[in-house]
């Protein structure tokens, strides 16, 4: 057999973004910002491409850009990771997630996934004779049964995967979750994946749990980060790792093989702006108004709601719209009402069809009042 993948599919997001271009319709579906990413920033990778850094960055990243990841996440999280070994640049969060999980899943370990979860986790797993063990979250907040993972940790459990704040749910981990974890992640030995691409995306005064505020936790786990959603340019695929040294060291002899390194000019430009705290601080404020803005606008719909807690999704629950499929009822509202979202059946243990769609809202408020007009008369 040629395929190493037989059971996977074209991903949701190029499915439902084609179907919405093909059909003029909004697209609430895949989660990329509306508008444009900071014309300073822009700027500096003009500057960075005129300043000469056209050639080959170093292999885990623009140095200067690696130290201040380091200071950043010190500074909010009280972790040290050391710039020259612990912290690798990537090409979005999409190729840290992959290659953590190239330089340590070997053929029939067990990974362990809490579902729905992001679509990339899963084919990575399987590309390398990996297993994965999926616990579903259940609507309407989210939270992991601790209880449940513990019962599902078996000799082959190798991994486990989470990712807070949550995509597709917007559920955030707490505290005790993190506790919980850790403990459970020691005594069993297991690496950690946490996938924190929206760490900076967490509304009503929460606070972002990283794994890296949690010692004997962070001593075991890789963490991935996108600079694509923090900075609202997804289409420049720029994102990191951080983990301890002896596990980067593993990292690193995969990505030194699969990319070597990436965008320099990006890098270059990333590590000036990444200095000025306010580039990130502003953006819980930023998106929480435009996620009040939204469900203020739909709120008489027949769509019914838990507003989002962080990263800039929202689940809409039609079950009282529709007993479609959620696939089949997301293709006819792209098709018929020229709006189009994403069905979470795809991110479900077994597909199962909790009738939830997904929308973005990072979106401007033109469009979303657009958007809200037409679910208002859905
Ligand atoms: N993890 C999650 C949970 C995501 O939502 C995304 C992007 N949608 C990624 C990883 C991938 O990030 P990037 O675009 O930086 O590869
Ligand atoms: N992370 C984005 C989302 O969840 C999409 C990324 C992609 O298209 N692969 O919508």
């Amino acid at each position: 057999m040629i395929s190493k993948l037989p059971n996977t599919t074209t991903s949701i997001f190029s499915i439902m973004s084609q179907l919405a271009a093909d059909h003029h319709a909004i697209n609430l579906a895949q989660g990329f910002p509306g508008f444009e990413s900071d014309s300073v920033l822009i700027d500096l990778v003009n500057k960075a491409m005129k300043d000469g850094y056209n050639q080959y960055a170093p292999m885990p990243g623009d140095k200067k850009l690696r130290e201040v990841i380091s200071k950043k996440i010190e500074s909010l999280y009280h972790k040290k990771y050391q710039a020259d070994r612990e912290i690798t640049i990537t090409a979005g969060a999409t190729q840290a997630i992959f290659t953590a999980i190239a330089a340590t899943i070997h053929k029939d370990d067990e990974v362990l996934l809490f579902t729905p979860a992001y679509d990339c986790y899963k084919p990575s797993v399987e590309l390398f004779g990996g297993k994965t063990v999926e616990i579903q979250l259940e609507a309407p907040d989210y939270q992991p049964n601790w209880e449940k993972v513990s019962e599902k940790i078996t000799p082959k459990t190798k991994m486990i995967i989470i990712n807070t704040p949550h995509n597709p749910s917007g559920m955030l981990f707490a505290e005790a979750d993190m506790l919980q974890l850790q403990k459970i992640a020691e005594e069993n030995d297991l690496l950690v994946l946490s996938d924190e691409v929206y760490e900076h995306i967490v509304f009503d005064d929460a606070e972002h749990q990283s794994a890296a505020k949690f010692p004997q936790l962070a001593k075991r786990t890789f963490i991935t980060a996108s600079f694509g959603k923090t900075f609202h340019n997804t289409g420049w695929k720029m994102g990191y790792c951080a983990a301890p040294e002896y596990l980067m060291k593993e990292f690193q002899k995969v990505h030194q093989f699969n990319v070597f390194s990436v965008n320099h000019p990006v890098q270059k430009a990333l590590a000036t702006y990444l200095q000025n705290e306010a580039n990130y601080t502003s953006l819980p404020s930023f998106y929480q108004e435009k996620r009040d803005f939204f469900l203020e606008a739909i709120k008489d719909s027949r769509f019914k709601f838990t507003p989002s807690k962080g990263t800039y999704f929202q689940l809409l629950d039609f079950s009282e719209i529709s007993d479609e499929r959620d696939i089949d009822f997301a293709d006819r509202l792209t098709r018929e009402h020229k709006i189009a979202t994403i069905p979470t059946s795809v991110f479900n243990k077994d597909n199962q069809d909790f009738k939830q769609l997904r929308v973005c809202f990072a979106k401007t408020e033109e469009e979303l009042k657009k958007a809200a007009a037409i679910l208002n008369g859905i």
